[in-house]
């Protein structure tokens, strides 16, 4: 996708801090962390946003869930961790490709704002 900021990021037209790359994901650093851990889960196929969602993106949606459990594993995040997804304007989506913030590394409030 042209002018999709996370589709440059993915390309390594724009540099980012990369954890993590497989076929169907790219991790990389939250370039302004909200906690001690804050990395991104990216699809790399361009995907708007959850409710874009479809049956053929099953498998891409548990695989996430599975590396952000690998990760999380390789940080030692014993006692816990939170997956975030923001969707749309009132979910406080700014960046329209679908990502998975994964926060960690102190305790986190509830409810969110
Ligand atoms: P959203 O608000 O859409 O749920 O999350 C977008 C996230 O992308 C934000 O946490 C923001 O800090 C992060 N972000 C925005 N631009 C960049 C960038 O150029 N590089 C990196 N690494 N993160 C970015
Ligand atoms: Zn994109």
């Amino acid at each position: 996708m042209e002018d999709c900021l996370f589709c440059k990021i993915i390309n390594g037209e724009i540099p980012s801090t990369k954890l993590y790359e497989d076929d169907m994901v790219y991790v990389f650093e939250d370039i302004a962390p909200e906690a001690p851990v804050h990395f991104l889960i990216v699809p790399k196929k361009h995907i708007k946003d959850a409710d874009e969602l479809e049956v053929e993106d099953q498998e891409l949606l548990g695989h996430i869930f599975l590396v952000a459990q690998k990760l999380c594993k390789e940080k030692n995040l014993k006692t816990g961790y939170r997956i975030v997804n923001n969707c749309k304007e009132d979910g406080g989506q700014t960046v329209d490709h679908l990502h998975f913030h994964v926060l960690g590394g102190r305790s986190l409030q509830w409810p969110p704002g």
